[in-house]
């Protein structure tokens, strides 16, 4: 931490590693990496395809020759594209991470080592910048190679404090004629980077952070927008009542309330209470945007009434990876406060009221 700056309050008591952190910065994050394969033309047309960016250069070499360049050219939003190591081996990485047997003891280990121990175990990516030194054309191997540039002294924000983090991953390009066969050695890896000429710099800036206590108890759920047409469906729900809405005059039921019947047009409507029983028909899982009065991940069904209308409402009492379309649901209900409740659906099969 450089002179002069106050150590946030909130980080009183917890480990102070800014002297290490220091150490680490300007240090290469591990050594350098070869892309599986040469900048090529089928994975940019999938890629611009999936983009959808039409640019001509891009996928014709008359068009870019128009445009002064000797062939087409890669996008170069593309540049992480050509040194990603593959979903399988990730997952792998990622496994070793969570159990703590990752590969080595490099410095960016280290420095997430120490940043979790410093108690700034939340993280989330901030921003990333990509500067371009020339064009990547069909023929070119990628390299990179991941420096820890900077580690900012603990801020405040409104995720909570933490140090931002970037790293700088420089880009080179060899002629793809070059490169020695697979497997190549960390040797012949080092020596083809050394080699290489510098095509692009990225700039990754990620946040870790002390989570934020939760400090006031979760907000209560936001109240519904009272209608004369809805009104009796929420007083029903207050009484622990499924009400669904009937056609006095040809009888046939309907949810979300409506002022009139869509089969006769009447006017004329009663209500019947559902038996709270029926089938999921579909749901969603929201992750995102999250409302402070409810908890994440919010899993909302449609639920199909054996009385044969549909109505959205959470779903609970069942683990996320559990819930199946089709699955036998029964209502409970809940009060949110004096004026609110609410059905939620849960397993027919589960225990009794709650
Ligand atoms: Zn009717």
């Amino acid at each position: 931490m450089s002179a002069g700056t106050v150590r946030p309050e909130e980080l009183a008591g917890l480990p102070d590693h800014s002297a290490e952190l220091a150490q680490l910065v300007g240090q290469a994050a591990g050594a350098p990496s070869l892309s599986w394969d040469a900048v090529n033309v089928p994975m940019i047309r999938h890629w611009v395809e999936a983009m959808g960016d039409e640019n001509p250069v891009y996928v014709s070499d008359e068009a870019a020759q128009a445009a002064g360049y000797d062939s087409l050219i890669a996008p170069p939003a593309m540049l992480q594209a050509w040194i990603m190591r593959g979903l399988k081996l990730s997952n792998e990485v990622e496994a070793a991470r969570a159990a703590g047997t990752s590969q080595g003891d490099g410095p960016s280990n280290r420095m997430m080592a120490l940043l979790d121990d410093e108690g700034l175990t939340s993280v989330v990516a901030t921003n990333c910048t990509q500067k371009y030194g020339r064009p990547l054309v069909v023929g070119d191997r990628l390299l990179v190679r991941s420096f820890i540039e900077s580690i900012s002294d603990p801020k405040r924000t409104a995720l909570g404090t933490g140090r931002f983090v970037t790293t700088r991953l420089d880009f080179v390009a060899v002629p793809d004629a070059s490169v020695p066969p697979a497997p190549q050695s960390d040797e012949q890896v080092q020596a083809l980077y050394d080699a290489g000429e510098p095509v692009a710099t990225m700039r990754f800036r990620i946040l870790k952070f002390l989570p934020v206590q939760r400090q006031a108890p979760r907000p209560p759920r936001p109240h519904p927008a009272l209608t004369q047409d809805n009104a009796f469906w929420f007083a029903g729900a207050q009484a622990h009542q499924l009400l669904i809405q009937r056609c006095m005059s040809c009888g046939t039921l309907r949810h979300p309330p409506l002022p009139a019947c869509g089969v006769c047009g009447s006017l004329e409507w009663d209500t019947v209470a559902s038996s709270g029983r029926g089938t999921l028909y579909s749901y969603v899982v929201v992750h995102y945007p999250q409302v402070p009065s409810f908890e994440y991940p919010l899993p909302i069904g449609l639920i199909e009434l054996e009385e044969g209308t549909r109505v959205v409402a959470n779903l609970d009492g069942m683990a996320l990876e559990d819930i199946e379309i089709g699955m036998a649901l029964r209502a409970e209900f809940v009060d949110h406060d004096d004026e609110l409740s609410l059905p939620v659906f849960v397993p027919a099969r589960s225990g009794g009221e709650r």
